[in-house]
């Protein structure tokens, strides 16, 4: 996808949901500018094969949502550590859900594998990061985000281009238009492709005439492979490896695009963690060190660059490798991130948010999704229980501390802000 797909990411994964947290759209049918946008649209669409009937029937009483503005424009209120989101997004339950999925779906997954050449796990583990395996597609109407910011806002140009791929894809019966929504940026479906994407990549696998990353897993699962493959994938070959550096390696020469022939990197000590031996080639390798020397390090491949094309982001990247390893039976990370606080599971992101609603913060459900409320509760409670840093982190620290103190014992605050 494109970098703007890792900020899509983001967002489905880590903001509180949207229902609980934004106002309903303000109506701006009559709002001359957006109405002006549309009628010029019109006429672009036509060149680019969109009938008037199309554009018509998809842009009828379409509203323009101004709150996507925001979104597009937001800065972070709160960082996240790259252990918080691997915490998250490669917990037991992931892994056993993926699991599930590989069995539920071996037929299929090896017709894929013989189709692409690339592995059930792999596939699975996109799936998993990207949709949760199909159960979260973003619930923005996909139409009323893509019309307001090819209307509005610094990206016009982009989203024009999305808006207007959507269409075509409607207009070609690959999708339809009945509850058709993502994230506010565009990403949607199974595999969460933004619309080019989907245009340019997706594949009817299951052979009824229509490329549906919606409706149908064998699409979905076949584009997410094609995507890979696109992307440079080999055939057979890990991702990389964990690895442990001798001491006083130069670590300068890391970083994902500083490759050299993997003997290089071998003549300086640098072995896997597990003691199993590294490839006896010469392929290129980059060293991955994302939260400094004292953290974990890895060896990469160029598998693992395709999947870092399905979604710019290193977080995004290792989170996807390391399910995948998970799935074939890995046990995880060997070496300690660098920090006395790690990150929590979905499952204790729920306990946690159960403590904090039981203490009268008002953060919507328990879902397991850490977003702005949550972290502002959670923040609130630091400064009450003199925990520092006060800084809103969804850790082991506060949950511990929280279960250590039971049921409130204090007057619950009225609400957060
Ligand atoms: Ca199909």
């Amino acid at each position: 996808m494109t970098s703007r797909a890792s900020v899509v990411w983001l967002a489905l994964l880590f903001a509180t949901p949207l229902a609980a947290q934004t106002p309903a759209p303000i109506p701006l049918a009559a709002d001359p500018v957006y109405a002006q946008c549309l009628a010029s649209l019109r006429g672009v669409a036509e060149k680019q094969g969109i009938t008037p009937a199309t554009f018509d029937k998809h842009t009828a009483g379409l509203t323009a949502d101004m709150t996507v503005l925001d979104l597009l424009d937001a800065q972070p209120e709160f960082t996240t550590p790259l252990w918080d989101y691997l915490s998250g997004l490669v917990d037991d339950q992931r892994v056993a859900d993926g699991r599930a999925a590989l069995d539920a779906h071996r037929d299929l997954l090896a017709r894929v594998s013989q189709a692409y050449g690339v592995d059930a796990e792999t596939v699975v583990a996109v799936w998993g990061v990207e949709s949760d395996f199909g159960r979260v597609f973003g619930k923005r109407p996909l139409l009323v985000s893509l019309s307001t910011l090819s209307c509005f806002g610094r990206r016009q140009p982009f989203f024009r281009g999305e808006f207007l791929a959507t269409l075509k894809l409607l207009q070609d019966g690959d999708i339809q238009p009945e509850g058709l929504s993502g994230s506010w940026a565009g990403a949607f479906g199974h595999t969460q492709f933004m619309p080019t994407t989907y245009a340019r990549i997706a594949v009817d696998f299951d052979d009824d005439g229509r490329r549906d990353l919606v409706g149908s897993i064998p699409d979905a699962l076949a584009s997410t492979a094609n995507y890979l493959v696109r992307s440079g994938w080999r055939t057979g070959e890990s991702w990389g490896h964990e690895v442990k550096l001798p001491p006083g390696f130069d670590v300068a020469q890391a970083g994902r695009t500083n490759r050299k022939p993997l003997p290089a990197w071998i003549a300086q000590g640098i072995t896997r963690i597990d003691g199993q031996p590294l490839p006896a080639d010469d392929r290129a390798a980059a060293l991955l060190i994302p939260t400094g020397a004292n953290g974990p390090a890895f060896l990469v491949f160029k598998n693992y660059d395709a999947i870092y094309a399905y979604n710019a982001a290193e977080s995004y990247a290792l989170a996807t490798a390391l399910l995948s390893d998970r799935l074939r039976g890995g046990t995880g990370i060997a070496a300690a991130w660098p920090t006395d606080d790690p990150g929590l599971s979905r499952v204790q992101r729920r306990q946690l948010q159960t403590l904090l609603l039981a203490r009268g913060y008002s953060i919507g459900a328990a879902d397991g999704m850490v977003g702005t409320l949550t972290r502002r509760a959670i923040q609130a409670e630091q400064v009450r229980l003199g925990l520092q840093p006060a800084d809103g982190r969804a850790g082991a620290k506060i949950l511990a501390a929280l279960q250590a103190e039971g049921p409130p014992v204090v007057p619950p605050p009225s609400s957060t802000p």
